[in-house]
């Protein structure tokens, strides 16, 4: 009976998959774990928890909540967006990225934009099953 339960564990395993990594900002000393929880390719949940200044930990807690309920794929492109947001004058429509589009600001200054992209760097490395630390070096 213990073998059919851990047999039916590994299986519920492979199909929830927990995802964890770790993104450090050495420029300004912001730190961020994030924990993402994926169900066939959907992420069912996400969390983190972050020291370091408000940008940073203003932009992981819009990205958690942009990102609740979407898929790893639709992630993929809203990094895409919020990157160019941050980091180009001529970004897409910003209406598209909802809240996030309050970081079109950090342009401006260009040493936060590692602050405000340090926990999507991160959202990238977890996604793609990277456990290692990122750094925004
Ligand atoms: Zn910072």
């Amino acid at each position: 009976m213990s073998e059919l339960t851990d047999l039916y564990q590994e299986v519920i395993l492979d199909h929830n998959k927990k995802r964890r990594a770790e993104g450090f900002n050495p420029l300004c000393g912001d730190q961020i774990q994030l924990y993402v929880k994926l169900d066939d390719g959907l992420i069912s949940d996400i969390g983190f928890q972050g020291s370091g200044c408000a940008i940073s930990k203003a932009s992981a807690s819009l990205m958690t909540s942009a990102l609740k309920g979407r898929t790893a794929a639709e992630a993929g492109e809203l990094f895409e967006r919020f990157h160019q947001l941050v980091t180009t004058d001529d970004a897409a429509d910003p209406g598209e990225l909802g809240k996030l589009a309050v970081f079109s600001g950090v342009r401006e200054f260009p040493a936060r934009v590692k602050c405000a992209s340090l926990a999507w760097h991160t959202l990238r490395a977890a996604l793609e099953g990277k456990g290692e630390k990122v750094t925004t070096e």
